[in-house]
């Protein structure tokens, strides 16, 4: 059932300036299947290196980090490349490329994927209207709204069906209506497809609002894990 564990894991930067730097220390953490976990800390708490290490962007010097029952650690090349591909990914930042369409930028991801160029086209439709902008294949994300280029992204980041999705602040730099209906996307999509979520936030709304789980980092450490409601009803 364990889709994500993590188990003592431990990861410290060397720099020859600043001295070594203890971003997490001793976190074991279990994600399971149909999950949406949140995990929320502040700025600098550890966040980005814990999905860095789930990527297998970043090694580790203590404990274990398995990803469907695979040590990360041990992936050769190839499996590496099959993890990442199953493994969705968005971003407060949306990184769309300026000088593609809509169609274009849902497509990239396909580039290997063995399919011919109109069935990466078809498929790039299908994700586009999944998410709400069937009509809009042709426009360029200069001409979106923040949340519009959020929900391309997002469409990008199913291009190869994963079925984990990791949403890195992706609501971050949203209002709050629109964060509203991020996240009612993201849960249509998690109980439409299937996908286990993990939600990385600094913001606690993100997390009561979508999540059943969530863990709460803190320089590098779990403070606090559990379901959402327990959290919650134990100030
Ligand atoms: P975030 O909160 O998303 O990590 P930051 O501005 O802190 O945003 O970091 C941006 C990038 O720089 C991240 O990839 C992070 O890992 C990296 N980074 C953060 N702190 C340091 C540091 N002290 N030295 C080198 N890189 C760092
Ligand atoms: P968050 O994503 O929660 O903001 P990060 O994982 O980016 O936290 O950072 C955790 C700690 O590790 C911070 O003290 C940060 O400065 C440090 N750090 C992150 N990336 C690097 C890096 N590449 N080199 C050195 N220190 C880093």
């Amino acid at each position: 059932r364990a889709v994500i564990a993590l188990s003592h894991l431990s990861k410290t930067y060397h720099s020859e300036e600043e001295g070594d730097r203890t971003a997490l220390s001793d976190v074991s953490l279990r994600i399971d299947k149909g999950d949406i976990f949140g995990i929320i800390g502040l700025s600098g708490a550890g966040k980005s290196t814990l999905v860095r290490c789930l990527n297998g962007l970043e090694t580790y010097q203590g404990g274990s980090v398995k990803v469907r029952g695979q040590e990360v650690a041990d992936l050769s090349p190839r499996e590496l490349r099959s993890l990442r591909q199953r493994t969705g990914m968005i971003f407060q930042r949306f990184n769309l490329m300026p000088s593609r369409t809509l169609l274009g930028n849902v497509a990239l991801p396909l580039a290997n994927s063995g399919l011919n160029r109109k069935e990466r086209t078809d498929r790039a439709r299908e994700l586009l209207e999944l998410v709400g902008l069937a009509e809009l294949g042709e426009s360029y994300p200069a001409e979106l709204s923040g949340g519009q280029q959020q929900r391309v992204a997002i469409a990008r980041a199913l291009a190869n069906r994963p079925d984990i999705l990791l949403s890195d602040e992706a609501t971050s730099a949203l209002d709050p209506n629109t964060t509203k209906s991020i996240l009612a996307l993201l849960r249509r999509l998690h109980d439409e497809l299937g996908i286990t979520v993990v939600m990385i936030t600094h913001e606690m709304a993100v997390v009561r609002q979508i999540c059943n789980r969530l863990a709460v980092i803190d320089q590098g450490r779990i403070v606090e894990e559990g379901r959402v409601f327990d959290v919650f009803a134990n100030p």
